[in-house]
């Protein structure tokens, strides 16, 4: 027997406020764990009688929710001032970051995340590696190296490709590293001298044939957009998420809500960008433009309800892993409402995951449980407080 299944006991958890991720509140809530998977939730007042047995916690004062899930991170990225060279030169080392930048994110409460660009498969064998419980981390959806025009933005944390036929070998390529998703570099990029990041990278008919590729295989696929030219030939591409979409215009929006396309505006990276000491002053005076026209975009996006996700884009110059509470509370600060903050990081990044188990605290789903100090809907904050972590069953904090 391993140490992960010595420790998963029956356990019943006890908070004065559940959110169940969904958009549900319960008060005086119980929430029973057995064997890895949620087996009941609801008023602690109605707990069925076979769940005497189990070990009581009681959490005053706290909140329980779903494990939370961050769609976008870069696990062999750790913050430092300038992405291109906080990446290490050796496949070694960036594994190793990475499995260290993992653990930040369980300790934080966060038991998914989607990695959106790497070198090469170091995310893809950090996730297994969760999977066979050898590493400590949440379970990890990963899209190997971006794919990048020449020229294009992030190179070294992708698959150089051009043309209809480049981009299909790609995903393919991705597919047989073990990628669970694509990612699509559709403009350029605060951090790459070079493109605009308003215009479009690909081609319409280059980001068609990826997609189509994608899907055909089964995979989604998140674009990395900041402006509307690339958000624009990303959406009627068909892609499943748009990344950053800090220039939304009513096109844009447009096709947000006739495709059904997620939008995941990370916040977080413009904030740390413009606030950060240590970032280069070329990368602000890149990422000012962006950053002034980002809330106008977001609000214009929440009004008109586009389907909102979490992702914090971690790894970026001074944002480290493990922050995506934060950026819920950076998406409520800009109008989001606190409970469609709560959905963004859980059930509808679920959904985005294809991860119908996870997200959400419901019987039978995946037993990944966050408790955090304080009424979450009273103050957003408590989400960054976080007092245990349960994954699968089993408590990691
Ligand atoms: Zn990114």
């Amino acid at each position: 027997m391993n140490a992960s299944n010595a420790s998963r006991f029956p356990a019943v958890l006890l908070a004065p406020y559940l959110l169940d991720g969904t958009g549900s509140a319960v008060r005086d809530a119980a929430l029973w764990l057995d064997g890895g998977r949620i087996a009941w939730v609801g008023r602690a007042a109605e707990l069925p009688l076979q769940a005497r047995a189990a070990t009581a916690l009681e959490l005053p004062g706290c909140t329980l929710l779903p494990g939370l899930i961050d769609v976008h991170v870069h696990l062999v990225a750790s913050a430092g001032p300038e992405l291109a060279s906080d990446v290490p030169r050796t496949e070694a080392e960036r594994s190793l970051a990475a499995v260290a930048n993992a653990r930040r994110h369980l300790d934080a409460g966060v038991t998914t995340v989607r990695d959106l660009g790497a070198p090469g498969a170091e995310a893809i064998v950090v996730g297994r590696a969760v999977e066979a419980g050898t590493v400590e981390g949440p379970r990890v959806i990963a899209a190997g190296p971006a794919v990048t025009m020449t020229g294009g933005h992030i190179a070294y944390l992708g698959r150089v490709a051009d043309g209809p036929e480049q981009l299909r070998a790609a995903v393919r390529a991705n597919l047989g590293m073990g990628a669970g998703c694509i990612k699509v570099v559709a403009t350029g990029g605060v951090l790459t001298r070079g493109l605009d990041p308003r215009r479009a990278a690909y081609t319409q008919a280059e980001l068609d044939a990826l997609v189509d590729e994608a899907h055909r295989l089964g995979l989604k696929v998140a674009a990395h957009a900041i402006g509307e030219g690339g958000v624009t030939v990303a959406l009627r591409a068909g892609v499943d998420s748009v990344e950053h979409g800090m220039f939304l215009n009513d096109e844009t929006i447009e096709l947000f809500l006739a495709t059904g396309a997620r939008y995941s505006a990370t916040f977080a990276p413009r904030e740390q960008i413009m606030r950060g000491e240590t970032v280069p002053r070329w990368t602000k005076e890149r990422a000012r433009p962006a950053a002034e026209a980002h809330v106008a975009s977001f609000q214009a996006a929440l009004k008109a309800g586009v389907r909102i996700v979490a992702g914090t884009d971690a790894g970026t110059p001074e944002n480290p892993h493990g922050r995506v509470a934060h950026e819920v509370v950076s998406m409520v600060e800009a109008g989001l409402d606190v409970l469609a903050g709560v959905r963004a990081a859980t059930a509808e990044a679920a959904d985005l995951l294809d991860e119908p188990d996870r997200g959400v605290l419901r019987a039978g789903a995946v037993a990944d449980v966050l408790a955090v100090a304080g009424d979450v809907t009273a103050d957003v904050t408590a989400l960054t407080r976080p007092t245990a972590v349960f994954q699968s069953g089993r408590r990691v904090r």
